[in-house]
Order: structure tokens, then sequence, then C-alpha cells
């Protein structure tokens, strides 16, 4: 018999990835690991590891927690075909994003938003940011996933811009 997660187990699991992907900010690692963190994360009341790992793999499951729980799963390209999670919820305070903008990561093949080191790999991970021309911004890179928030943080730092300048008129 195929262990079927209730809807129930499904809304906890999304939940509780949410829930990691926040303690963590970006988690890299092996399936197992990861399986075994949100397993972990649930307690006493957690389907087995077998049927969680069924539901991470879902490609459903992972356009819902990037959809509705400001979270990224993916397993990635590299060599060791690592699984990510990552955290992509942001601060609605336009200074901290403003800092958060401005710090880049130790080195050129990261992900400028969950600095995830991508050598070796970054021409099929990550894209450089582009301006309202579609042309690319030196220095930044970004995961797919990564871009969005990275766009959301762009946007609140430059309404609060134009609304103090408003101010000041
Ligand atoms: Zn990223």
């Amino acid at each position: 018999m195929k262990d079927e997660l209730s809807a129930e187990q499904q809304q906890c699991l999304l939940s509780h990835l949410q829930f990691t992907a926040k303690h963590f900010q970006a988690f890299r690692g092996n399936f197992e690991k990861l399986v075994e963190l949100v397993r972990y994360s649930v307690g006493e009341a957690a389907p087995d590891a077998n049927a969680i790992g069924d539901f991470l793999r879902l490609e459903e499951t992972q356009k819902t927690l990037e959809l509705s729980y400001e979270t990224a799963l993916w397993r990635s390209a590299d060599h060791n075909k690592s699984w990510r999670l990552i955290c992509l919820a942001i601060k609605a305070d336009p200074e901290v994003a403003k800092r958060r903008l401005a710090r880049r990561p130790p080195s050129t093949e990261s992900c400028s938003f969950c600095w995830q080191n991508e050598t070796g790999f970054t021409e099929f991970v990550l894209q450089p940011e582009k301006d309202i021309y579609g042309n690319a911004i030196p220095g930044v890179y970004l995961h797919r996933q990564c871009s969005r928030p990275w766009k959301l943080m762009r946007d609140l730092v430059a309404r609060a811009q134009t609304t103090t300048k408003e101010n000041l008129l």
C-alpha cells in the first residue's frame, strides 16, 4: 500500500518547510538530511521519511512553497545534486532592504540573495540582475527563485525614496 498524505499532513509539511527555511535562511545539503530536518521540525506526528521524500520531490510541492510560503525548494545541478531550501521572505523595512541589497557575497560565483556558492555552475543556475532596460547589472547574480524577493527589495527601496522626496516637496 502506498502512503498517501492527507491534506492536513501536506499542509503541516508545507508550514514546517517554511519554518525550517526561516530558521536556516539558506539550507544546502543532501536529501536525507533535508527530510530529517523536516521530520524533526514536525515532531512525533511526522509522516514516515519516504512519504515526506516523495512529497518534497513533487514539482507541485515546490511550486506551492514558492508561490504561497515564501520558500524555495529545489535540487541543484551541481556535482552533489545538493538540495536547497531557501527562505524568500523579506522584511518590509526599506532600510533593511537597502542594507541587504548593498551587501555582496564573498564570491562573484554566489547568488547575491541567498549567498549560496555555485562555483563551476554559475552560468547554468545564476542569472545577472537586469535593469528596467534589460541590461545586466554588474556584480549581481541570482537564482531564478531568488530574483523575485530581490526585485521586491529593490521596489521597496525605490518606493521609500519616492515617498521621502514627496515629503520634502
Ligand atoms: Zn539564491
